[in-house]
């Protein structure tokens, strides 16, 4: 008998738990990938991460041939695809992994039902979390929304997750495999190339993010626990974008740091396993709070006084021209390579909606297009952290100083000076603050003063804070 397999975002074969039910039943694999952008709207993937979907599909593709079949791709809608795929083959059913944003969830559970209605057997497993929403549950049976308490539960339970899997060296195939579309006719790449300069920095796909994965091991896991914060350094996995698109899975990372507690870096591994800690928990919030990708998650920023959009300001914050270094650096490395480093986006978030008072929604939405790694959960979770309208968020009273940010985690200015090359001939000191230099000292080329003064901005947002009673 067959089955398909419908892959989404979980573009590997290890660790492939639909893949794995379907060869353990006994079934023949036609595995699957239908293009259907629109059934994700509002959160229709952005422009960069559907480049690393292109080439993700291609190494898919690739592996699976190694191993005598190959990815079989189809437009959408789904539902369609699926039927019409279901009858050429003569497949009696489909199996999928599960994936969390609300548009993807309801559209889902319309195709599952559609599939039963009509006879087949329709079955989905957790392919990307390491326990998901509905698992894990507070005291009060309810969904938590602090994540230390989450934490505190999700770490008694991880020796519970899955061994790791690995696919067998080959796979049956059917005599007559189901034509496939060719993977350009799919058209996730546009005119735009200003991806090109990404891909000296990543190798999308399960190969590269099992390469990645053991460079981490080999490297930065030793001192993540301080690292993970220098923007200087390689101080982190690198790791975002393959777990996005499902090229590894999160309980083989875990279970390959496991391994690594003998070898002395207990606190550096626990503080990593803490990351994909908020990585489910981000999953948890979107599933319980389907509209915190669109609204504030604390009610009482509704009457807030955002300032009004100023299309000017907007745009050299996107195109890193805002006279603030640290900020600038991080929104150039973001358009050069597809991501930025976290202590960074959190700067320039804090930046865009304090010192420039606009919603987060118009940082959010910048992101989602530009990044590698954009994925709803985590995004929304991120820039609602620091806007301070989230759900266990820093409070928005607090607003990051993006100079003193630079000086202690960028200390000699190497970021900067690396994305910002105006900067790289100032002493150290300098590069953190420029305009603070005599105005003929300034590096030609770069703004001779931020877009707005920080201490001014800074108590402008305080003062809107205030008076919106919030
Ligand atoms: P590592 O430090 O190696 O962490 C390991 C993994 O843990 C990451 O790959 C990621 O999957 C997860 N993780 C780490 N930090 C976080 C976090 N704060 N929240 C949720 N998961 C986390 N991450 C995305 O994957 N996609 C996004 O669209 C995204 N948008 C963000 C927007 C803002 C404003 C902020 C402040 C953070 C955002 N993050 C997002 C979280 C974080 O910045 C990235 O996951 C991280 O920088 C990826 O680098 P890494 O893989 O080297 O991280």
């Amino acid at each position: 008998a067959t089955a398909l397999v419908w892959f989404r975002n979980d573009l590997r074969l290890d660790d492939h738990p639909a893949l794995r039910a379907a060869l353990e039943a006994g079934y023949t694999p036609v595995p699957v990938y239908i293009h259907a952008p629109g059934e994700e709207a509002p959160w229709q993937p952005g422009q960069a991460s559907e480049r690393w979907r292109q080439r993700s599909l291609q190494a898919l593709d690739l592996d699976l041939r190694q191993r005598g079949a190959q990815l079989c791709l189809r437009h959408g809608p789904s539902l369609p695809a699926l039927l019409s795929l279901l009858q050429q083959t003569g497949a009696e059913a489909v199996f999928w992994n599960r994936r969390y944003e609300p548009a993807v969830q309801a559209r889902d559970a319309r195709i599952k039902q559609a599939l039963r209605a009509a006879g087949h057997l329709a079955r989905s497993f957790n392919g990307s979390l390491l326990f998901e929403p509905w698992t894990v549950q507070t005291g009060q049976q309810g969904p938590y929304r602090v994540f230390t308490p989450y934490w505190r539960n999700l770490q008694t339970r991880l020796d519970q997750l899955p061994a790791p899997w690995d696919a067998p060296a080959t796979l049956p195939q059917l005599p007559m495999p189901p034509s496939s579309l060719p993977l350009p006719a799919l058209r996730l790449s546009s005119a735009l190339a200003w991806d090109a300069g990404f891909w000296q920095h990543w190798q999308p796909g399960e190969a590269g993010a099992r390469e990645a994965l053991q460079v981490f091991i080999e490297g930065a896991l030793n001192g993540y626990r301080s690292d993970r914060d220098r923007p200087d350094r390689v101080g982190t996995s690198l790791l975002s974008p393959h777990l996005h698109f499902g090229e590894v899975a999160p309980w083989r990372i875990a279970h390959r740091l496991q391994q690594q507690r003998n070898a002395g870096s207990s606190a550096d591994i626990d503080a990593y396993l803490r990351e994909l800690g908020w990585r489910d928990f981000a999953h948890h919030l979107l599933h319980h709070f389907p509209d915190s990708a669109q609204q504030d998650f604390n009610p009482r920023f509704a009457g807030f006084r955002w300032a009004e959009p100023a299309p000017a300001l907007l745009q050299a914050w996107q195109r890193g021209q805002t006279g603030v270094p640290i900020v600038d650096a991080g929104m150039r490395e973001l358009w050069a390579t597809g991501y930025m480093h976290n202590r960074v986006r959190m700067i320039v978030a804090s930046f865009l909606c304090k010192h420039l008072r606009m919603h987060w929604r118009h940082g959010a939405q910048w992101f989602w297009d530009t990044l590698v790694d954009a994925d709803l959960a985590n995004n929304s979770l991120g820039w609602q952290w620091t806007a301070g309208t989230g759900a266990d968020a820093a409070p928005y009273f607090r607003v990051f100083n993006p100079v003193l940010q630079a000086r202690k985690f960028d200390p000699n200015g190497q970021y900067i000076a690396r994305w910002v090359p105006e900067l790289a001939s100032l002493p150290v000191p300098a590069r953190f603050a420029p305009w603070q230099l005599p105005a003929d000292a300034r590096p030609p080329g770069y703004p001779a003063n931020p877009i707005v003064d920080l201490e001014q901005g800074r108590d402008a947002a305080l003062a809107a804070y205030r008076d919106s009673k919030v």
